[in-house]
């Protein structure tokens, strides 16, 4: 069966840098819905259309067809009082960012002070340009259910519990973040 639209695509993945330094090892497949539900990046949708079972690719995506450039006003300094403890670097919280009054976004602890701690609303993944080593281990019909809510059900994919309603869709960063 080739990818195309509605199909659910089991793909292992190894996720570098553009020097090649590995970001992420990929141990459990991406399984995804193909066909512009924005559950992995477009830029790899394009490049799995129309292949079947056993294609490999290596694909280099520039960070505007990633995660956007790094965007320094995202950062902010708080005050310790005002988080939690213990307070870790890497640690994420959800806030809003200074005057916006949109969607909360994440943001990462990147350094602890005495009083202060600074806040980054970047995605860890922002500014870089990222290289994909892919490999199609499974392709197959979507059910009517899985296109109807737009992401895959089963094993790898998603699963509806009691607080479904929120949709918390713990995925793979790179395919649970929205894109840009
Ligand atoms: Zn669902």
């Amino acid at each position: 069966m080739k990818i195309a639209k509605n199909t659910v695509v089991t793909v292992n993945y190894k996720l570098s840098d553009a020097q090649n330094n590995l970001i992420e090892e990929g141990a459990q497949p991406m399984v995804y819905l193909h066909g512009g539900y924005e559950n992995t990046l477009p830029k790899i949708e394009e490049e799995l259309d129309g292949k079947e079972v056993g294609y490999a690719s290596t694909l280099q995506v520039e960070p505007d067809d990633a995660f956007g450039d790094y965007d320094a006003e995202l950062v902010k300094v708080e005050d310790r009082s005002r988080l939690p403890e213990p307070l870790e670097v890497g640690m994420q919280f959800e806030g809003m960012a200074d005057g916006a009054d949109d969607e909360p976004m994440i943001f990462t602890v990147t350094e602890i002070a005495d009083d202060k701690v600074v806040l980054d609303g970047n995605h860890p993944l922002a500014g870089m340009a990222l290289r994909f080593e892919l490999s199609v281990v499974d392709v197959r019909a979507a059910t009517d259910e899985e296109i109807a809510h737009g992401h895959v059900h089963g094993a790898h994919g998603h699963h509806h519990g009691e607080e479904a309603v929120g949709d918390s869709d713990e995925g793979d960063h790179f395919r649970s973040q929205p894109l840009h």
